[in-house]
């Protein structure tokens, strides 16, 4: 329902789109999932490390936090994005699953592993959990001065990339992967696609103003 430069599936709000027009997107987002609105639950993302455990639905976002943990069932998680990797973990025999929001900051800061930790604090464990690393920026594309890629590198070892320019680069899909094999998450998928080079996606890097796409994790009822 948003329009230019937001259109128009943008599921953001406080980021200057008509609030009408994303409660219209966040209606046909629940819709998808097959519960109610009242079940989503949102975040105030800070590029930080904070991560929260809910229970219960929150008829506001949780304050500033980058990673939400729930074992509730019909509880959805939603982490909002415009480049930075959106991570949805599961762990289905324990019934936990966490969506957390990481880029190049909150990812050098922990926020994925403190995510795995919250997890493991209500019964998951990282060689139950699946990972799913979606659409991002990508390492061909996400140019940064040189003493940043040395600095992701030294925080996310194996996110330092040079991009289709030849200059220094991050991937921070690479980093995460790296990361989430070494805390025993065995099975780490990741969505290829770069939202700076597919039109279908919102990036802040290509567009400026624009959009956020999210990504979602639930326990079916
Ligand atoms: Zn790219």
């Amino acid at each position: 329902m948003s329009r230019a430069p937001y259109a128009s599936f943008n599921l953001a709000a406080h980021i200057g789109d008509a609030p009408a027009a994303v409660e219209a997107n966040r209606r046909r987002l629940a819709r998808a999932t097959g519960l109610g609105p009242d079940r989503l639950v949102w975040m105030e993302q800070v590029h930080g490390a904070e991560v929260a455990t809910v229970e219960d639905p929150r008829p506001e976002p949780v304050p500033g936090t980058d990673g939400l943990v729930t074992g509730a069932v019909g509880l959805v998680l939603v982490v909002l994005v415009a480049d930075c990797v959106p991570v949805l973990l599961a762990d289905p025999a324990a019934g936990v699953v966490a969506a957390v929001h990481a880029g190049r900051v909150g990812a050098a800061a922990g926020v994925v592993p403190r995510a795995v930790e919250a997890m493991a604090a209500i019964g998951a464990t990282p060689a139950g959990t699946d990972a799913l690393l979606g659409p991002a920026v990508c390492g061909e594309c996400y140019e940064v001065p040189e003493q940043m890629r040395a600095e992701a590198e030294a925080r996310l070892p194996g996110s330092a990339t040079t991009t289709r320019r030849g200059t220094p680069g991050v991937d921070l899909r690479a980093g995460l992967a790296s990361q989430l094999a070494a805390l025993g998450v065995a099975r780490v998928v990741a969505d290829p696609r770069c939202t700076a080079e597919d039109p279908e996606l919102f990036s802040h890097r290509r567009d400026g103003v624009t959009g956020r796409q999210a990504g979602v994790v639930w326990i079916e009822p």
